[in-house]
């Protein structure tokens, strides 16, 4: 590899990943020699059946967890622990109840080191990213679960990330609001051009939102499969149910 050879931004590569549990007393391998490249700016959903490893693999990517063996890369380098060239968003935002939308954004922009009015001149312009421009004051528990899962977003993207990483964000939602919010997360991804690993038990929106998606067996011994979702965006919803 030549010296001077760039990488494009939020390019990720997984080579020889494995990552094992002990379960009375006893390894539990979840993710065996795994080897998956992810294009900068590509939107990869990872599903299959529970248990089969998807959070594992997630929380290696976001550096919660280290690799057993093998390595991840991000834009060439190899990466160890949290990162701000990477956001996580669970299934529940974890936004801190004293303080408002405004200060909870604010905050992901403070842990960067922003100086505070800095801090809340940007969390403003992200949260009306987020579509809550009026719900700035508003504290979490007078927001609805989607309108929280917004807030986590908006707070998520103060890192400026080059890949966001999605573990069931909108599993916790009505079937209405999660529609709503697939809709935002396509249009998020569109428009902060960033690398999206989103792991889903949802078929139809992994079809929705993903360029690719990686299927995750149960059996330890089968690789993943990638499949290709060749449908053009912005997506028309009812192309990607009947794929
Ligand atoms: P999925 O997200 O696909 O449902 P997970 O990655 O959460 O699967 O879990 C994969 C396997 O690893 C499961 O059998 C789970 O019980 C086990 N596991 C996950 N985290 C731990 C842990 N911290 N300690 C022990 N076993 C774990």
């Amino acid at each position: 590899m030549g010296a001077h050879q760039t990488f494009p931004r939020g390019a990720v590569r997984i080579h020889g990943l494995s990552k094992s549990f002990t379960l009375n007393g006893a390894a539990l391998p979840v993710l065996r020699d795994m080897n998956l490249y992810i294009r900068p700016g590509e939107s990869l959903a990872v599903v299959g059946p529970s248990g089969c490893g998807k959070t594992t693999l997630l929380r290696v990517l976001a550096g919660l967890e280290a690799p057993d063996g093998g390595q991840v890369r991000i834009d060439g380098r190899p990466v160890q622990g949290v990162g701000t060239e990477r956001a996580v968003i669970f299934q529940e935002p974890r936004l801190l109840p004293w303080l408002t939308v405004l200060g909870n954004v604010a905050f992901g922009f403070e842990v960067r080191g922003v100086p505070k009015a800095e801090a809340e001149a940007q969390a403003r312009q992200n949260i009306r990213l987020v579509g809550l421009g009026e719900f700035e004051d508003a504290f979490p528990a007078q927001l609805s679960g989607g309108m929280a899962q917004r807030v986590g977003i908006a707070r998520a993207l103060a890192v400026q990330p080059e890949i966001l990483l999605l573990d069931e964000p909108l599993g916790a939602l009505d079937a209405m609001t999660r529609i709503t919010m697939q809709d935002e997360l396509a249009r998020i991804w569109r428009e902060q051009q960033v690398t999206m690993i989103l792991v889903t038990h949802d078929l139809e929106e992994a079809i929705f939102l993903a360029d690719r998606v990686l299927v995750m067996p149960r059996e330890k011994g089968t690789p993943p499969r990638l499949i290709d979702i060749d449908l053009p965006r912005p997506r028309d919803r009812s192309e990607a149910r009947f794929v």
